[in-house]
Formats: structure tokens, sequence, C-alpha cells
């Protein structure tokens, strides 16, 4: 296909055409590609577009986010939730959904870790690659995302990701490496930052030897939407679509670059090639009419299966038909059903729990709203819910973390509820009422309040029906089957990556090691508040006889209580001869069931090629180390009642070169010289603020800028932030403009901005005002010469205009 296409046109195809579309070739059959967020929902945006949610988009099921499905540990139920996507995406002439998001949680500070699945790798794989075959079998493409490494918002399109080839594979990759396997996407989304010095977009390393080479992957890399660095280098190094708008900019730069040598025709084939299969590779015959209604109560469904109860005293839950209850708290008249950010969808409906009350047997005495969702104390609103409680047999409290605490392009600073609820507590509970808590929120959270409550069920953010679930769970038309896919640590201090976390320089150094989430506090054996995995139910399972053979485990699972129930049979692998360093036990396979009671079912959970491997950085290859394993199986990471032990052939164990402190897995406080031990080489350069900013360099960076001018700017900006975060809405836009490189200005505005200009414009904030001001005024006008010719060029065989409105500068 690439040698009927000109050169122009070649290069052309490689970027977007708008903020949501590709480019076209016509006169080739190549039609323009419709993108679009996700990943809970689709969010096809009305109107003129901008990745951050601010404007419309047309109405679609939101359903529970990442975070909150992977509490289902169900693959099953995550495909019909990705086949309901898949459908309304084609629905609405939506080609790609820009989803899922499978980063791993290596801090409970992430501000977008309620768009992914897991701390575990295997787990967010195998949930990550039902998705996206159910996406898929729609005929539209889905995109995972973001590849790789991309474990903060905090300059998190200018930050390097610093991890060690070992951890790289293991702990970051092995997701992405599951869900290529399992579900080839013919998309996948490279990520803002660089990975060990290279921009994801234009890492060979990560995009040609692993990805392609590695995994087997055949489909198009599309940059993050700004993510890419420099055009040319991304397809020598197998960046396919730069998203989503520089004009013509880049493809200049391509074509220039042609034909003067530094770019190999064969690998701009390649990437056409990839281009050009993508849009074959989408079938929009596919689509047909979207039963608003099923998706609803599949939204309800997934969100049932997503609640963890985390406490229960005395057997409270579930309250009986007729219960009197008083309904305290914000959250329960406006939900928090969702996350902030580029995945916000606008719901074809929205329950609330007051609004489904009536139907749920509950009797509602009255309403409190408790707290104000963001501010202070209110004397008034607490007055209030406690009368409320006093008037009821128990009161049902809902709490959660408000808009402004969980967000893309923000991350947490601590892991506390608001102080306002956590005092509505304190009060409620020296009532003499039972109290039942209700939490809404993606991540985890500290809880020091815990012994306030009677019961904690967890909804996390449970989608548009989400109220619903938790009336049923509440009441026991549902028997809650979620299980964490995090882990709950006591305190944030004692996250293994609290010391390194967030990267605030140019670099994000990972220096925990494979010691993320339960694989450090299992090997240190760290008190935590509630364990991987961990999750109680209305009734009782046991797991007896477990059987391991050479090719998988199976155990009996049994309901020895009194009501119907689903419970998650969880693998882990603990490896018991001595070898290369590694966290004492990992989560190698799981299984659902749903038993009545007194039932009992054998559950089969096959090995395969991720349950001993480990990663030879030496050798630079996968080994199966000789020697006996430890296989138990249990209903979480601490409560593992079967367990045998068995001999794995493989490669005799090598020396293990890693400093001392990854074999005990105590990486709290690791220094320079034993990380640099574990890299194999020096540490890039002090992560000090530079002094001169470049191109790569955040506009955040402008704090320190040489200019005045544009110190005032990050002065302004910082000002803007703190103003809408006091409003308690995120204004996402600012978020975005504060960590983004100034260089994003030429990938972002449709070619108003080009890379010359951008020169200019970091050259006025490094104090050269008038060499600025003329370097960006140059680059305008040629800027202006250069797009007129290429589009005149273009129309000589005619490409579409694009047919969005082009994206204004943001
Ligand atoms: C986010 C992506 C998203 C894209 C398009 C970016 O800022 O990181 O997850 O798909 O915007 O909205």
């Amino acid at each position: 296909m690439s040698h009927e296409l000109t050169e122009l046109e070649k290069a052309a195809l490689l970027s977007g055409a708008s903020v949501w579309e590709t480019r076209a070739v016509p006169r080739a059959g190549i039609r323009p590609l419709n993108l679009s967020d996700g990943p809970h929902g689709i969010r096809k945006q009305l109107g003129s577009g901008d990745h951050l949610g601010i404007n419309g988009s047309a109405p679609a099921t939101c359903f529970p986010t990442a975070a909150t499905v992977a509490n289902a540990w169900d693959a099953e139920l995550t495909t019909a939730l990705g086949e309901a996507l898949g459908a309304e995406a084609a629905a609405l002439d939506v080609d790609m959904v820009l989803g899922p998001g499978l980063n791993i949680k290596r801090s409970p500070l992430c501000g977008r870790n309620f768009e992914y699945f897991s701390e575990d790798p295997y787990l967010s794989g195998k949930l990550a690659a039902a998705y996206v075959r159910g996406i898929q079998s729609q005929g539209v493409s889905a995109c995972p995302k973001h590849f790789a490494a991309n474990s903060q918002e905090h300059r998190r399109m200018a930050s390097d990701s610093v991890v060690d080839e070992r951890t790289l594979r293991e702990i970051y990759l092995t997701a992405f490496e599951i869900v290529v396997r399992e579900s080839s996407p013919k998309a996948i989304m490279s990520a803002y930052n660089k990975v060990n010095g290279t921009y994801a977009h234009e890492n060979a390393h990560l995009l040609q030897e692993i990805l392609r080479d590695g995994w087997g992957f055949d489909g198009a890399v599309v940059s993050d939407w700004g993510g890419s660095n420099d055009a040319v280098t991304a397809v020598e190094n197998g960046g396919t679509l730069e998203m989503p708008s520089p004009g013509l900019d880049s493809a200049r730069q391509i074509v220039t670059a042609l034909r003067a040598g530094r770019l190999a025709e064969a690998d701009l084939d390649a990437r056409v090639d990839e281009m050009v299969a993508l849009v074959e590779r989408i079938d929009p015959s596919l689509a047909r009419a979207v039963d608003e209604q099923a998706h609803h109560e599949l939204a309800r469904r997934v969100a049932e299966s997503s609640h963890v109860l985390l406490r229960n005293a005395g057997g409270l839950l579930p309250l009986a038909a007729g219960a009197r209850v008083a309904v305290i708290g914000d959250f329960a008249q406006t939900p928090r059903y969702q996350g902030a950010g580029s995945s916000l969808v606008n719901p074809t409906r929205l329950s609330t729990v007051l609004d489904a009350l009536p139907g749920s047997g509950l009797e509602l005495v009255r309403f409190a709203q408790g707290f104000r969702r963001t501010g202070g104390p209110d004397a008034g609103l607490l007055a209030e819910a406690v009368e409320a409680a006093r008037s009821a047999d128990v009161a049902l409290v809902f709490l959660g973390l408000d808009e402004t605490s969980e967000s893309e392009g923000n991350d947490r600073t601590h892991m506390r509820l608001p102080a306002n609820q956590i005092g509505l507590l304190d009060a409620l509970h020296r009532e003499d009422v039972p109290v039942v808590v209700v939490l809404s929120a993606g991540s985890a959270i500290e809880m020091p309040w815990l012994e306030q409550t009677d019961a904690l069920v967890h909804g996390y953010l449970g989608g548009q029906a989400g109220a619903e679930a938790t009336l049923n769970v509440l009441t026991g038309r549902v028997n809650p089957s979620g299980r964490l896919a995090e882990t709950y640590p006591v305190r944030l201090e004692d996250n293994p990556s609290h010391a390194y976390y967030p990267g605030l320089g140019d670099a994000s150094e990972y220096r925990e090691g494979l010691y993320v989430g339960y694989r450090y506090y299992e090997t240190v054996g760290a008190d935590v508040l509630f364990p991987f995995g961990f999750g109680l139910s209305y009734t009782t399972f046991e797991i007896s006889d477990l059987v391991v053979t050479a090719s998988g485990a199976t155990v009996t699972v049994t309901n020895t209580g009194t009501v119907a129930g689903g419970h998650v049979a969880q693998l882990y692998v603990e490896r018991v001869t001595d070898g290369a360093h590694r966290p004492v036990r990992e989560l190698k396979g799981f299984a659902k069931v749903e038993l009545a009671p007194g039932a009992s079912t054998t559950v089969e959970i096959p090995f395969d090629r991720y349950t001993f491997r480990t990663f030879d950085p030496a050798a630079d290859a996968w080994v199966t180390e000789a020697g006996e394993y430890r296989v138990a199986v249990g209903s979480h990471v601490r409560d593992l009642p079967v367990a045998a032990v068995l001999h794995v052939d493989g490669a005799s164990a090598a020396a293990d070169p890693a400093p001392a402190v990854y074999r005990t897995g105590d990486v709290v406080a690791v220094t320079d010289a034993d990380f640099e031990a574990l890299l194999g080489r020096a540490l890039p350069t002090a992560s000090a603020e530079r002094e001169l900013l470049d191109a790569n360099s955040p506009l955040l960076a402008m704090h320190h800028a040489p200019s005045p001018l544009a110190r005032g700017a990050a002065g302004a900006l910082k000002g803007l932030i703190a103003r809408s975060q006091r409003k308690g809405k995120p204004d996402l836009n600012l978020f975005f403009l504060y960590n983004m490189p100034f260089r994003a200005m030429g990938k972002m505005t449709n070619g108003a901005v080009s890379m010359d200009m951008v020169d200019g414009i970091v050259d006025i904030a490094n104090g050269h005002l008038l060499r600025g001001v003329g370097a960006t005024a140059s680059g305008f006008v040629r800027n202006a010469r250069e797009s007129k010719r290429l589009t005149a060029e273009l129309a000589d065989h005619p490409t579409p205009a694009a047919s969005a409105p082009a994206q204004a500068a943001r």
C-alpha cells in the first residue's frame, strides 16, 4: 500500500487531522478514523474537541472505572463490559476506544489510580485483555495505554521513569505483554514520559525490541495526546501515529528528513503500513443499535460484583427489609461515580442513593447532608446529621473522596479523607446507633477511623448505576464478592515508594524495584490495613484439596455458610530454593466462582508462561530457575490455607549481583550506590531544575526561569489552579498546561504553532526577549508559508480537509 502514496501523503498519515481524527487519503481508499476516550464509557465529544472533557460529549453508559472493575476479579464479566463499550463505540461511529488504562499502581497517590486496575501486573493484564477482547469483538479497535512506566501525574509529560530492566519487565511491562499476547489489540498508546532516558513514543527498546519483536505486536503505536517528541525519531523507532494535531509541521519534518537521507524510506513505509492496516482492520459494518437499558443493568451488575465488604462487626449487614435508616452524607445525593479528566463520561442516566432508596425495602427516616463536599467543618450540617442518626435504627453514612482529590493531571499529596468527614464520623460514633459507612473513592485511603464504624462497604467509583448496586449490597439482594486489587497500607509512609514518589525533578526513580504493593508488604512482613485480595462476604468459604501438577493447580471451594455468594480462589507462587532475589510471593492465577449455600466446586487454575519466570538482565532473557516452588491458594495474600511444593525444571540459578537491600526487600531508603548497582549504570544527572529551559521543560519550570515574564506566567498559572481547587472543580486544562512541556504547543494546536516557534517561545522564557520574539515571528511566517504549500501539494492528490473544526490553542 505504502508505494501508492506520495512521500507527503505518507508523512501526513502519521499525525492526526484534529483532536480526535486521523487523516484520510480518499484516492487510495484510506478513510479517517474517529478516536474517542473511554475507557469506562465512550466519550464522543460534541462540538469542538478538547481532550480533557471540558466540552460535552454524547450520552453513553458510564460503567464503573477500572479500579472498581478490578475488584470483581472476573474476566468474563469484564469481557461483557468490553463488548458493551465496543457496541456503544460502533453505534457512535467511533473506530477506536482509547483504553483500557493498565498502568501499575506504584503509589496510592497517583492521581489516575482510579483509571487503572491494580498494583499487580498479572491481574491487570488478565483483566485488560478481557476488556480488549470485548471491545474488539464489535469491530472497533481498543488502545491499551499508557505504554509504559507511567505512574505519576506530576510532570507527566516531562519526566523520565528510571527503572531497572528486571523491574521494568516483571512489574511494568508484564501486564502489557499479557494484553498483547492474549487479546491482540489493534493499537497501543505510548506514554507521555521517558523510559530510561528516551521518550516512550520514540523508544526502540520498548516499541521495537520488546513490543513488536518480542511479543509479536503488529498494530499501530499511537502517541498520548501531545506526547510525541520528535516526529522523525518516532518514525525511526516504532511510533506510528502522532496525536492529536501538529498540523502539517510533522509531515514537513518527515519529508525533509527523508529527502536529506536522515530517515530511511523503509522506516517510513513500515509506519505507513501499520496505519493502513489499522484502518483496514476496523470493521464498522458490525455496528448495531444499543440497548441502553440493558447496558445500564450491566453497569449495575459490574458495580455489584465490585463492591468490597471491608468490615461487618457482629454481622450488622445485610440490613433487614423495613430497617429504619438515616441516610447521611453528600455522596448519597450527589454521587461520586467516576473520575475526572479525559475519561469523563456523560452518563445516559444516573442513580443516586436517595432516588433508589424507595425500591430497596429500607425505610428512610431522614436524610442529612452531613458535610460540605469541599471546604471546612459546618456545625449546622453536623448537628443535623446527629439528629438524623438519633431518629433511626441504623445510620448509613456516605463518605468518600471529592472531585479535587482524585484527578488526571494531579497526584494526591496524602491518603486521608477530608477532615470534616472524619469529624462527622467521630460525632456519629458517639451516638447510640450502629454506623455503616459506604465509601466512594477510586484509590486507597487511610482509615484511622475504622474502629468507629460497625460496617464498611467500599463501592469505589461505581458508574451510573453504582448507587443501585450499593443498596442491593446493603440489603443482601447481592452478596458482596469484591476483593481488593490493591493493598491498603496503614499509613502512606508505609508504602515502599514513599521516599521516591513522585519524582519532582526531571527523573522519577523507581528505587523500590520489584517491591511494589503487596510484593513489599509481604516480603518484609509489614502491618497493613487490608491485604491485597481481601474482601468479606455474607457467607463463608473453605478452600481445600489442593492438587498441584506440572500444568496447574486444582482446589475445591465450598460455600460453608447459609447464603449464596461468589468467591475468588487466588493462587500465589513462592520460590523455596535460593535464587535471584524476588518478592516472597506473587499472584499467578485466580478464578471466581458462584456457589449456593453448602455447594462445592472444583476450580482449575492453569499455569502459564508467567507462572515461574523471572527476567535475567545479564542474559537479557526470561528464565525459569530450576528448583522448588511453593504453590499456595486461598482467599487473599495473607490467607493461604492450602499449599504444596512443586519441583520445576529449568536453568540452574545464577548468582544474583543485586545489592543486599534487594534481597531483604527493605527498600524504603535505597542509596544511590545500591540503586546504581541495580540499574547497572550511573544515575542520570541530578534531578534539580535546570537553570535554562528547553522545549522539553514543563511550563511549571518557568517558576525558575530567567525571564520575570515567564516567572510571572508560572505564578499566574499556579494561582489559577489553586483557585479552581478551592472551588471544588479542578480545572484540568490548567493542570495539563502546568505539567506540559513547551514542545506540546507544537503538537496540539493543529499547526498554529510550529516547532520553530516553540524554540522562539523558549528563548523568551529564558530571558532573550528580542531574539525570542524575532524567532517566533519568523517561525510564524515560515509556518504559514509552508503550511499553505503543503496543503496545496496534498490537494493536488486530493486529501480531505479535516472534518472536525481545527483545534484552537488550549
Ligand atoms: C490522556 C490519555 C487520553 C488522551 C486523549 C491524555 O491526556 O493521558 O489517557 O486518552 O489524553 O484524551
